[in-house]
Parts: structure tokens; C-alpha cells; sequence
């Protein structure tokens, strides 16, 4: 991705950050700043000259958050200074958890002992803080009860940590590029936020609520008016593009000494400050006539909540950029929307067997397209989504399976039906005049004519802003960062980067894909970036050497 420079002089907007002034006001004038000038057309947000980066008026974020779905969102929200604690009637079900919450009952679950709190809990998350926080917010949820949180949250000002949240879309990330026809896999209740109940807020909209899965694009809403309600938007800023983050300043002994692209004389001026500029981050946002305003900003933290959906995965065989080859269900959705595929009589080849590559089936099916679907599995593969969903609460998953397994492909039959699956298969190329060439486990070839194909086999994070593409951060630093196979190395209460101190990472980038599970992320960085706050000015008040922290 291009990087822009920023050459506007705006750094003598900024105030130099004196001792007198309060992050949260030296903040506040960063986001009139921002507020002032941003849809306007500027020449680029604010933000410091590039020539400037040493010098002491520019003002660097405590924290910058990069992603703004459900992820960027919470962390937000806690970054806020909304704080939980164990609501005065509530009692937890597991009973050695409940007598450690009412040893902690005057604290806020930020200001406790998140190991001693999550010691011995067990759930569908390899990090314990989000299985902790998960079992707070919805216990017992795996056991199938819908008891409510043992959490209420207060709204504590003086907790409040500066920081923006910087996606692409409006805030709710993924959720406002699924398709619009398929249901949640989660129950509602399962995707909300922390103070405000889904059910609540739909009941507002719509009388009744039918089944609890719902619409993607009703969560979707549901995040864009939560970052409303709590009072979060001023720390939000949309249509914003992030080309770039890179390390400045390292405290010495950190890091390997790498990357030390500023001399030591300038590394001791900045070491006089009280905040570090530990991080540049670079990108630009797209402003309502389409063009791109490039900025440029400080901070002492990030955290990436990027998810893991930026970049679909890719066979990667000859003819895939072939202009009829799909990645994705909102580009397949577009082609059945302005009618590209109507009255075709060659099938739609759909490549994969989750549950994505299952949605495309069932689009396709619903608007009468003949579908080829190949996958390298077999039907009996216990590894198969399908084979963990309950047939009752997903019956048109199930439909697909049966389909996937009724309807094979058999060398006699010599036409094809509206649906004809290729179990352990896989498609060797795309051809120009429109056919693929799959090929049989025991490698015999066949020749198809199509009207499209949507290859739907997974998809991985763009970390291209980060150095090495991040791929530096993961348990295998030697392979790009997957969800589930190479996820970020976090610290596994603080999820601050093993790799890179005062780095952060939430949600699937950390294995967490589902939304129930995110939110201890946030949980863990805010009781981090709380307690470095608290140790700093408690060093800064006893008047410790030279105010850094
Ligand atoms: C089809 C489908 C169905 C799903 N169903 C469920 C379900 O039923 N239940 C459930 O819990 N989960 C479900 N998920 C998973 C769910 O989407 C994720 O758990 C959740 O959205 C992750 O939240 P996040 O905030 O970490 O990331 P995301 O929601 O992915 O948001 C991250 C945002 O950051 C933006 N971003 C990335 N890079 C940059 C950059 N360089 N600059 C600026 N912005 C950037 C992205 O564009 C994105 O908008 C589903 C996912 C899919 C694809």
C-alpha cells in the first residue's frame, strides 16, 4: 500500500505537553482539532510534519487502536473508564469463582488479580482472561443457560485513557461486509457488547425477536449505535486507512537492538518526556469527494484489532484473477444483485466447505444457479463444521451437508443437477473461455464450463503496516499470522506482544474469533495500560528522577 507523506504544517496547533496539562485535555484539543478539520478538505489530518518528529510540540496518544469492529470497540469502551464490578444481588454458579469475586466485591474486575480470578476455569478460548470474562458476562453459556451477567458497569471518568480507534468502515468492522441474507452462527446475546443487552436494544427497533439468531447487518447496526450510546465517538474516526506503524523508540535492553533507525542523542530527548513516542503510525482517511488525506500520528501504544478478514486466502493456481473468479460472498452477492448470473444455464463452481463456502451454496440455490461445489475433504471428514452444529439450530447448514453428501458427483451421471458436490477435489486451473479443470484425489481430471466462480477457503489479517508484515509477532514467527494455526504470541493477561513491548493484540489476530471471546482482550490490555498509568503517576507525584515511566 502506498505510504504518503505529510508535509503540512500543522504541529504548532499542538501545545507542548507540559506538566500543568492533563492527557485527557491535551487530548480534548486533539479531538477539536480532529473534529474541526476532518471532513473538510484539508490537506491532511492533523497531525505532525514529517521534519518535526523529534521536536517537543507535537502530541503523541497514549494508545491508538487500529481495527474498529467489535474488538477496537470494547477496548474503547474500557479505555473509556467504564468499569465492572460484581453486581451487589448476583451469584455466580461456580462457586470457587464466586468466593474470589466477593474477596475482590470493592474492586472493579480491571483493579483485580486477572490470573488468580481465571486460575482453573475451562471454556472454548485458549486465553484464560477471555474465558474469565466470558463466564462473568454469560455464565454458563457452553451448558446452555442464559443466565444473566454477575457483572453491573460504572462509569469512572478519572480512568478515562486517551486513545483513538482508527478501521476502515464504520465502527462494527466485519460485521458491515457480511452477506445480509444468512443468520449469525451465535445467538444475539452472544455478539453484544458489555452495558447494553441486544435483546433490549432490538426490542427497541422490532417487537419480536424470532429464534435468537438474527441478521448480521442488524449486529451491525447494533455496534454503530453502542459506540453512539456510550459516548465513544469522539475517539473514533472512520474511513481511515493505516499504512504504516513503526517502532521510534525502544526503552535500552529492549528489543534486539534492531530498528534503531534515530540517533542515541535524539533517543535522549525523548527520553525527557513524559509521554514516549514509541510509535509513528502513518495512513489516510477517505473524505466524502473520494480523495485520500495522508496523516501522521504519535503514540506510546497500539493495538492492533485488525480481525483476521482482510485478505481472502487464495488457491494460488493459474487464471484465479480471472475477472469471473470471486473471493468473497459480498462480490458474489454483487454479481447475483445486478443480475449477472440470472438465466445462466453453466453452474457457479464454489470452492471450499465451511461455512461461508456453505452461505454461497445456499445463495446461489435460492436464486436458481446451477452449483458445482468442489472441496478437498471428505464427507465423513470429523473435522467438518458442519459436524459441530446441532441439526435443530442450524437447519440450513444441515441442508448443505446432506446435499454435500446425497449429491456427488458419479461418473455416470452425464448431466448435473441444480447441485452436484465434488468431495476431494480440487480445481487445478481457470481458463480464459470461462471452464475450470478439477481434479480427483486419484487424479482424474474433468472439464467444466461455468457462468462464475467463488472461491470461499478461508481468508487471513493484512498486517502489510506492520514490519515483516507482523509476521514476526506469531508463535512461529516464520509464518504469517493466522487465527487459528499461527496466532499473535501474547502475554496471556496483559495480550501486550511477546515479540514487541507496548504492542498489543485482541480478538481473532489472538485466536479469538468469536465475538464472546474478543472482549477479554479488551479486559487484559485495559488492567495493563491502568496499571502503567497508575505506576506512572504515583513516580511522577514522589517527584521519581526525570518523569519517565
Ligand atoms: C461470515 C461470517 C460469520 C460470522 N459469524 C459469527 C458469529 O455468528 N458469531 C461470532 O461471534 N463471530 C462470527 N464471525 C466472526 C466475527 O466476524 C469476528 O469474531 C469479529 O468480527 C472480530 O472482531 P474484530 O473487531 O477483532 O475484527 P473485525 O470485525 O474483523 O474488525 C476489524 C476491522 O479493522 C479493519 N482494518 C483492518 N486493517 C486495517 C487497516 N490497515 N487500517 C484500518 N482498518 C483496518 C478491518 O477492515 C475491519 O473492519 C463471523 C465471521 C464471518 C466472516
Amino acid at each position: 500500500m502506498p505510504v504518503w507523506c505529510c508535509r503540512c504544517s500543522l504541529a504548532g496547533h499542538f501545545r507542548n505537553y507540559s506538566d500543568t496539562e492533563t492527557e485527557g485535555e491535551i487530548f480534548n484539543s486533539l479531538v477539536q482539532y480532529f473534529g474541526d478539520n476532518l471532513g473538510q478538505k484539508v490537506k491532511a489530518m492533523p497531525l505532525v510534519e514529517e521534519t518535526s518528529l523529534l521536536e517537543d510540540s507535537s502530541v503523541t496518544l497514549p494508545v491508538v487502536v487500529i481495527g474498529n469492529g467489535p474488538s477496537g470497540i470494547c477496548l474503547s469502551y474500557m479505555l473509556s473508564g467504564y468499569r465492572p464490578y460484581l453486581s451487589s444481588e448476583a451469584i455466580h454458579p461456580n462457586a470457587i469463582l464466586h468466593s474470589k469475586l466477593e474477596e475482590g466485591r470493592h474492586l472493579s474486575i480491571v483493579d483485580q488479580d486477572l490470573e488468580y480470578l481465571s486460575e482453573g476455569l475451562e471454556g472454548r478460548s485458549s486465553n484464560p482472561v477471555a474465558v474469565l470474562f466470558d463466564t462473568l458476562l454469560h455464565p454458563d453459556a457452553d451448558f446452555g443457560y442464559d443466565y444473566p451477567s454477575v457483572l453491573h458497569w460504572k462509569l469512572e471518568q478519572h480512568h478515562y485513557i486517551p486513545h483513538l480507534v482508527l478501521g476502515k468502515g464504520p465502527p462494527g468492522g466485519a460485521w458491515h461486509n457480511m452477506e445480509g441474507s444468512m443468520l449469525t452462527i451465535s445467538f444475539g446475546n452472544w455478539m453484544e457488547l458489555p452495558g447494553l443487552k441486544f435483546k433490549d436494544w432490538v426490542s427497541s427497533k422490532r417487537r419480536n425477536l424470532k429464534g435468537d439468531r438474527v441478521m448480521p447487518e442488524e449486529i451491525a447496526r447494533y455496534y454503530k449505535h453502542y459506540v453512539k450510546v456510550m459516548g465513544l465517538q469522539k475517539n473514533f474516526r472512520e474511513n481511515t486507512y493505516i499504512t504504516s506503524v513503526s517502532r521510534l523508540y525502544r526503552d535500552q535492553g529492549e528489543g534486539d537492538g534492531q530498528d534503531r533507525n534515530i540517533s542515541t542523542q535524539h533517543l535522549q530527548i525523548e527520553k525527557s518526556k513524559l509521554i514516549k513516542r514509541n510509535w509513528e503510525i502513518r495512513g489516510y482517511q477517505r473524505v466524502a469527494d473520494g480523495s485520500h488525506v495522508p496523516f501522521c500520528l504519535f503514540a506510546e501504544n497500539v493495538a492492533l484489532a485488525t480481525g483476521t478478514l482482510d485478505s481472502p486466502a487464495h488457491l494460488e493456481i493459474e487464471g484465479e484473477d480471472l475477472p469471473f473468479v470471486f473471493h468473497s460472498m459480498p462480490e458474489f452477492g454483487a454479481a447475483i444483485g445486478k443480475g449477472k448470473l440470472r438465466g445462466k444455464a453453466d453452474p457457479v463452481l464454489i470452492v471450499g466447505s465451511g461455512l461461508t463456502a456453505a452461505d454461497a451454496v445456499l445463495c446461489a440455490y435460492n436464486n436458481n444457479i446451477p452449483v458445482i461445489h468442489v472441496f478437498r475433504r471428505r464427507v465423513t471428514d470429523p473435522s467438518l463444521i458442519f459436524k459441530q452444529l446441532p441439526k435443530k439450530l442450524y437447519p440450513e447448514y444441515h441442508k448443505v451437508y446432506h446435499m454435500m453428501c446425497t449429491q456427488s458427483y458419479s461418473v455416470d451421471s452425464t448431466l448435473l443437477s441444480a447441485y452436484t458436490s465434488f468431495p476431494e477435489h480440487h480445481v487445478l486451473s481457470f481458463k480464459p473461455d470461462m471452464k475450470c479443470i478439477l481434479q480427483s484425489i486419484s487424479g482424474l481430471k474433468k472439464i467444466f464450463k461455468l457462468s462464475a466462480a467463488v472461491v470461499l477457503i478461508g481468508s487471513h489479517p493484512n498486517l502489510s503496516f506492520l514490519k515483516e508484515q507482523g509476521c514476526y509477532l506469531g508463535h512461529n514467527s516464520s509464518q504469517p499470522i493466522t487465527c487459528k494455526t499461527n496466532p499473535v504470541e501474547i502475554d496471556a493477561y496483559t495480550y501486550e506482544c511477546v515479540k514487541e513491548a507496548n504492542l498489543f493484540a485482541l480478538g481473532p489476530l489472538v485466536g479469538d474469533n468469536f465475538v464472546r471471546f474478543l472482549k477479554g482482550g479488551a479486559l487484559g490490555v485495559t488492567r495493563c495500560l491502568a496499571t502503567r498509568q497508575k505506576k506512572k503517576h504515583l513516580f511522577v507525584e514522589r517527584g521519581g528522577g526525570d518523569g519517565i515511566a
